[in-house]
């Protein structure tokens, strides 16, 4: 479905993202995948090789505008084009508002928003000519909020919003822009909230069972391939109906 593609993806060391990279080559993406640090990025490049998957990675700084810019030249001079971005890397907070101090609630805003305004300025030039897809991820949370850890939520809405508007601002240039909002699944971000969180929620979710990366990755796939040519600017919900 996407043979012919490049493709980069944030976070794409490990869960949603690493099943997200390992979904797109297997659809004849090529793909590069960024991740925090040089030995992450590493594994996650020699797991993929190991199973027969090529990739390319790179780890800038995602809220250094000039790193990034630098590492897109890079990858456009290898690659000849830049096709998709998933803007997937991101970081979760459970802490009640009078424990969090406002360091932490900067630190979740600079990684899950400010990453992606710098992503997606930076790879516009790269898509204005032939149009691309920019895929955000989003989460449940960003359409009903959270009773712990506001600076999670926050960002989520305001990915939403990021994803809304620019597929306004982008459209004239056949640059889609969609999100996928996650309901609980299964990776290390969700291993490391509390069981007292996370299983009264998994309970009431009505296709009853707890989301695999896989699912996410799927809704990815369709949202970057032509099947979805004429789809910009939605939040598309991954959830099991989840509801909370
Ligand atoms: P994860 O913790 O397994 O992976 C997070 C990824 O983000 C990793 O690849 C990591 O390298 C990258 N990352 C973390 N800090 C970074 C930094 N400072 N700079 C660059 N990259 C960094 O989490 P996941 O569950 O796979 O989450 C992926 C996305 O899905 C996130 O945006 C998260 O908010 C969203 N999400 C997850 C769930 C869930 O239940 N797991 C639900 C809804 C949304």
């Amino acid at each position: 479905m996407l043979e012919g593609k490049v493709a980069i993806i944030t976070g794409g060391t490990r869960g949603i993202g690493l099943e997200t990279v390992r979904t797109f080559i297997e659809n004849k993406a090529k793909v590069i995948l960024f991740g925090s640090k040089k030995d992450t990025v590493d594994k996650a490049i020699e797991t993929l090789k190991n199973e027969g998957l090529e990739v390319d990675g790179y780890y800038p700084n995602l809220n250094n505008f000039s790193e990034i810019e630098k590492t897109l030249e890079e990858i456009n001079n290898k690659y000849k084009h830049i096709d998709i971005l998933v803007n997937n890397a991101g970081i979760s907070a459970n802490k009640k508002i009078e424990d969090t101090t406002s360091e932490e609630f900067e630190k979740i805003i600079d990684l899950n928003v400010n990453a992606i305004f710098n992503m997606s300025k930076a790879i516009v030039p790269y898509m204005k000519e032939k149009g691309g897809v920019i895929l955000n991820t989003s989460s449940m949370v960003g359409i009903y909020g959270q009773a712990s850890g506001v600076g999670y939520p926050a960002s989520k809405f305001a990915v939403n919003g990021l994803t809304k508007s620019l597929s306004r601002e982008l459209a004239h240039y056949n640059i889609r822009v969609n999100a996928v909002a996650p309901g609980i699944t299964n990776t290390d971000m969700v291993a490391s909230l509390p069981k007292e969180m996370i299983e009264p929620l998994i309970k009431t979710i009505p296709l009853g069972r707890i989301g695999e990366p896989r699912d996410i990755a799927n809704a990815f796939l369709f949202l970057a391939s032509p099947l979805a040519s004429y789809i910009t600017g939605v939040i598309l919900s991954v959830d099991g109906a989840a509801r909370n």
